[in-house]
């Protein structure tokens, strides 16, 4: 499959890894908007957020776990966000469900709801 966060997670294109377990694998951003831009994308490929279903939404709570972890290891105790872009309004690129972490800075307020 023709998928760059497959590439990644299979180790064929280089990633600056932070945390890996056997449902999820995470790496920095390439272009990170924190100090902290971390993306947790599970090792199954999923295509958006809109393919979460009854069949696949548990490995989506263990990567909810990874990011918990991880959030606490980079010792955001003051705040942090997770955001998923699903489709094009949202401005997704990668066509592989995946989580960005952000922190290390006040984030702002993102929309008005
Ligand atoms: P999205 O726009 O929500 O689909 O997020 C895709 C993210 O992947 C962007 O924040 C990119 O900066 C990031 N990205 C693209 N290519 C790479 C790469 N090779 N390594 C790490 N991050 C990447
Ligand atoms: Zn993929």
């Amino acid at each position: 499959m023709d998928c760059l966060f497959c590439k990644i997670i299979a180790g064929e294109i280089p990633s600056k890894k932070v945390y890996e377990d056997e449902y999820c694998y995470a790496f920095e951003d390439i272009a990170p908007v924190a100090p902290v831009h971390i993306l947790f994308v599970p090792k199954k490929h999923i295509a958006g957020a809109c393919e979460i279903d009854a069949d696949n939404s548990a490995l989506v709570g263990k990567v909810f776990e990874a990011i918990a972890k991880v959030a606490k290891q980079k010792g955001l105790e003051s705040g942090w966000r997770v955001v998923t872009n699903n489709g094009e309004d949202a401005g997704q690129t990668v066509a592989h469900l995946h989580f960005h972490l952000l922190g290390g800075r006040p984030l702002g307020i993102m929309c008005d709801k």
